[in-house]
This record gives structure tokens, sequence and C-alpha cells, in this order.
């Protein structure tokens, strides 16, 4: 472990480790009780986590300290580089998904392969731009693939465990107004809960007092392209929209049914 890293974890880690103490399972959250919520986010921004003792972290020396991370000797070994994440420091929406694959891996940027461009597409359907938001995973290296197999693996619970630290941390900085975890091994990872993508799906959930809004992983997209299945994330997404405050249009709400333009 390099000096410099070691340093930092000095630094950081008894604030993450307060931080963890004071996760609990989230409670699956009510309309009603998430739409206070998002009136009293500027409140909450000031409270809560926010209001433990700085960490001195700023996102640019976070990912520094994360681009040198070597807390799981395995990926280290196996990884071309610590995949941390991208988009606006200041973003009100953030998308979670669970761990870089090849092409995140050797590009350094999370979604970028095949199932990163249908995320790219949803974001722009919704009315941003992929600068507009942040995306990170749970996991920030490359699962590592036994000898001689190739693709890619799920993260383990375990490793996942160990490096959720630097997701909290980046989520307490950047403080979105609402999180979309992509699948359920990103909930998982983020929240610990377990339950299957049928139970999950277009339900709200919380972290940090942060409505977190739970939909298919855009590669599930890619294996099922049935039009209903992409519907079933579209309206998970107006509610995303609805829950930023956001205007949907006409054409916005007719996607991915029948009588879409
Ligand atoms: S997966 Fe996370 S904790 Fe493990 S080495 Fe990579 S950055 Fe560090």
């Amino acid at each position: 472990m390099s000096d410099r890293f070691q340093d930092a974890l000095h630094r950081t880690l008894p604030a993450l480790q307060g931080m963890k103490r004071g996760l609990k399972k989230a409670p699956r959250a009510s309309a009603s009780a998430l739409a206070k919520l998002r009136e009293s986010r500027p409140a909450a921004k000031s409270s809560g986590v926010a209001a433990r003792p700085s960490t001195e972290w700023t996102l640019d020396s976070l990912r520094e300290a994360a681009l040198a991370c070597t807390r799981c000797p395995h990926l280290v070994a196996s990884r071309t580089q610590v995949v941390f994440g991208v988009g606006n420091p200041k973003a009100d929406l953030m998308f979670v998904g669970e761990a870089p694959g090849a092409d995140e891996d050797e590009q350094g940027e999370p979604f970028v392969g095949r199932a990163g461009q249908l995320l790219t597409k949803i974001i722009q359907a919704m009315g941003f731009e992929r600068s507009d938001i942040y995306i990170a995973n749970v996991l920030k290296c490359r699962p590592n693939m036994p000898a001689g197999e190739s693709g890619n693996r799920k993260p383990k619970a375990d490793e996942m465990q160990t490096c959720l630290p630097w997701l909290e941390e980046q989520i307490r900085l950047i403080q979105p107004k609402a999180i979309v975890a992509l699948g359920a091994t990103a909930v998982e990872g983020l929240l610990h809960d377990t339950s299957p993508m049928k139970d999950l799906r277009g339900r709200w959930l919380e972290f940090q007092g942060i409505p977190v809004m739970v939909t298919y992983h855009p590669a599930y997209l890619l294996r099922n392209q049935s039009i209903g299945e992409k519907r079933k994330v579209w309206e998970d997404m107006l509610l995303v929209l609805e829950m930023l405050g956001f205007k949907i249009t006409a054409k916005q709400r007719r996607f991915f049914t029948q009588t879409a333009d």
C-alpha cells in the first residue's frame, strides 16, 4: 500500500466507519413521504451525514485516492485501472451500477460498452446529457475472471462491501436529489437488500435520506428487447423525473407504448 493512500485511508476511515455504523436497511418509502423528502432536501444537506465531521475530501481528491486503491489484491492484479465515476459533481441525479466490465476497465469510465450506450439513450430520452448527471458503480475495479475465461462476472458481496466506502463518500459529496440503482446487484451492494428484481423494480427505496429508484440494468434490456420491458424502465424514469420536479411532455409519456410517435 502506498504511503499516500495509507495516509488518505487513515484520515478518512473513522468518518467512513461512522457512516457505515449509521447505515440501516432502507425502509420502503411511500410516495407522500418521498414528496416530503424532496421538499426537505436543502435541510437534509446540512444535517445527518453531511453534519458528521468533515473528511476533508473533495471529489477530485477522493478520485485520486481511489485510483491508487489496493484493498482487493486479486482485483488489483487483474484490473487495468480503477473506474471511479464520471459526470457532473453537482448532479441532481446519479445512476449506480454494479461493476466495470471489460470496456469500462479499458477506458476507465463506467457504462461505455453496449449497455452504457443504451443507458446514454435512456438519459437523453429523459432530457439530459451524460455530463448533466453522475454515473458510478458500487465496485470500482473489474471483477477478475477465472483463468482462461472471458466475459464479465457479477461482483461478490464481500467485494462490494470492501469498496462501498468510496461510493458512500461520492454520494455524500455529490448529494444527488435522486439515485437510480441499475439492477439487483447494485441494490445489494448499495442497500444490502437481496430481494429479487420482481419485488424491487419500480419501487422507491432510500439511501441516507436520498430516494433510490430501482430499475433494470440496461444489459437486461439488451437481452430482453420487448417493448414491454423497455416500457417498465421508462415508467421508472418518469417517476424519477417527477421526483426531480421536471415537467414531462405528452410525447415522453408515450415512449415505448404502441401509440408512441
Ligand atoms: S474494488 Fe474498490 S476497494 Fe477493491 S481495490 Fe478496487 S477500488 Fe479498492
